[in-house]
């Protein structure tokens, strides 16, 4: 219901901005297994700037290996990861290689939110936002920590940033671990199942960061079992089953869809 979600804007009129011809990133013909399992064969998926972009689905139909798999958390058997038109990851069975040098600088624009936050146990939460930038080198640190306030301002954690972790609740571990995704400057965020491992009152606040985020202009992928919440957000919903593409369209031609009679309607109206 709307009770639960307070603050969520209906973003399906939002446009998304004119971006760069080259989609932001894109799956050509995507493979991957699993021992015997097979999650997905020849997966085209192509992302423009801007977008944001909701794959949903039965649980074990791929959603989550396919996103770790465009930032390389995974590896591919078949298929490339272009970044921009630019080649950044290959599957182990493609001919074609690319130096690591070049994956990793890529892979840096590519921001992860994990299901079950990672964030480092014995640092604090300011700690945790400069880590990455600090590593990589991106400011020198009094930059680096401005831009870390700055951006836990942002997800409402400033007050916090002197807390370890397990002094946090789910919810506000994982606007931190937004945040340290954020501290990156990726120009692509990818969410994996973001809020499921959230106590059902502290969701509401992490869906109005992402909201707030998509509202941004960002480009976003956000695996998530929240309805609803995709419904409001994205400009685009996947339906994936069994490693396939069953619909990919916009959240109004979801809505216009037959309310029952297959899969993915019995899927939608949960
Ligand atoms: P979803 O995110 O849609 O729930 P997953 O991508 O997690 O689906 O899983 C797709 C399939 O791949 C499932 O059959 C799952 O059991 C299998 N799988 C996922 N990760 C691994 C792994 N690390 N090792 C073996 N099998 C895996």
């Amino acid at each position: 219901s709307d009770a639960e979600q307070p603050g969520v804007i209906d973003l399906r009129e939002r446009r998304v901005q004119a971006g760069s011809p080259e989609p932001e990133i894109r799956l050509e013909r995507g493979g991957k297994h699993f021992g015997e399992v097979e999650v997905f064969r020849d997966l085209d998926l192509a992302i423009p700037t801007g977008q944001v972009v909701s794959i949903i689905g039965p649980s074990g139909s791929g959603k989550t290996t396919l996103i770790r798999c465009l930032n390389g958390l995974e590896t591919l058997d078949r298929g490339i990861v272009h970044l921009k038109g630019v080649p950044v990851l290959a599957g182990t069975q493609e001919t074609a290689t690319i130096p690591a040098g070049k994956q990793k600088r890529h892979l840096l624009e590519v921001g992860m939110v994990f299901q079950s936050f990672n964030l480092f146990p014995h640092r604090t939460v300011l700690e945790n936002v400069m880590l990455g930038p600090i590593y990589h080198n991106r400011a020198p640190r009094p930059q680096v920590e401005a831009a870390a306030r700055a951006i836990l301002g942002q997800v409402g954690m400033l007050a916090h940033e002197n807390k370890y972790p397990h002094q946090l609740s789910g919810g506000q571990q994982q606007r931190v671990a937004i945040a340290r995704a954020l501290a990156m400057e990726p120009s692509i965020l990818l969410f994996d199942e973001p809020t499921s491992a959230l106590d059902p009152e502290t969701v509401g606040e992490v869906l109005r960061i992402i909201a707030d985020l998509a509202r941004s202009g960002r480009t976003m992928v956000i695996v998530t079992h929240e309805m609803k919440f995709a419904l409001q957000v994205s400009d685009r919903i996947i339906f994936m089953e069994k490693g396939r593409i069953q619909f990919d369209g916009t959240p109004d031609a979801l809505r216009d869809r037959p309310q029952h009679g297959d899969r993915l309607a019995e899927f939608a109206r949960l």
